[in-house]
């Protein structure tokens, strides 16, 4: 895994100044994303090692699209995969992320939920491996949400929403992607995005499609503020939705 950095190296490879507009920032932001590589995986929280950098956590039900955004946002093919064999992906994934071969971000891939082959008591542990990781982790930056629009938000997500609320109420950064926004018309995607609005909680709400690339440079940018908000780059206003 890659030490933290000291201040002088971080410096060294902090990205340049701000840059001015959206286009900008994206380029950037897309660029430090694809610098993501694989740090460890862990079937269990207490394994999961303290990695001290801001962390964001990537939720989701499976097949909602997660793998794809992932592997979208960080422009690698595979580094996030779905496996559809239950027990495979039962781990907490963590990628690096950080310009200059300086780690300053964690991904972190969290098992898919609700599948059904799932057997009830491994659903039921991993409900509480999740919960206690969204509850507990102090480096956690922020929480991306991956939703099927066609199927809204299920349950279980719900589930993972009251769990989150509380520290989202705190100041956890928290974005809902509608995935697969390439299948919805016009007026399915107005009324998906107000209805998940409703239910997000102060989270924010964006259409995503990993095959159009619609919405990948405003989570991208979005993302690369919310584990920069000390760096004096934070600051520059969200791109319009
Ligand atoms: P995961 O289980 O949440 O990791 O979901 P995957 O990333 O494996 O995606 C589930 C299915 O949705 C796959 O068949 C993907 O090809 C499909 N998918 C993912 N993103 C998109 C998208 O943006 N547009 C379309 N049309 N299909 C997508």
């Amino acid at each position: 895994m890659t030490p933290p950095p000291s201040p002088a190296r971080a410096a060294a490879a902090a990205p340049g100044p701000t840059p001015s507009t959206f286009a900008e920032r994206a380029r950037s932001a897309m660029g430090w994303l694809h610098t993501a590589h694989f740090l460890s995986s862990a079937p269990k929280l207490e394994h999961l090692p303290p990695v001290g950098l801001p962390e964001i956590a990537f939720v989701g039900r499976s097949n909602a699209g997660k793998s794809t955004a992932i592997n979208t946002l960080t422009q690698h093919k595979r580094l996030a995969f779905a496996s559809k064999t239950p027990g495979r992906t039962q781990h907490i994934n963590l990628f690096g992320v950080g310009k200059g071969q300086v780690d300053d971000a964690v991904l972190a891939d969290l098992p898919g939920y609700g599948y059904a082959a799932v057997p009830r008591e491994a659903k039921l542990r991993w409900q509480r491996v999740m919960g206690n990781y969204l509850m507990t982790r102090e480096s956690l930056a922020g929480v991306v949400l991956m939703v099927d629009p066609r199927l809204g938000l299920t349950e279980l997500d719900e589930v993972l929403l009251d769990v989150i609320r509380p520290r989202v109420e705190e100041g956890l950064n928290f974005l809902v992607l509608l995935t697969k926004a390439d299948k919805l018309s016009r007026a399915e995607a107005t009324k998906a995005l107000s209805i998940a609005r409703l239910q997000a909680g102060g989270g924010e709400v964006k259409l995503f499609s990993a095959l159009k690339r619609q919405g990948v440079d405003d989570a991208a940018e979005l993302l690369w503020r919310w584990t920069h908000a000390d760096s004096g780059n934070a600051g520059a206003a969200a791109p319009a939705a």
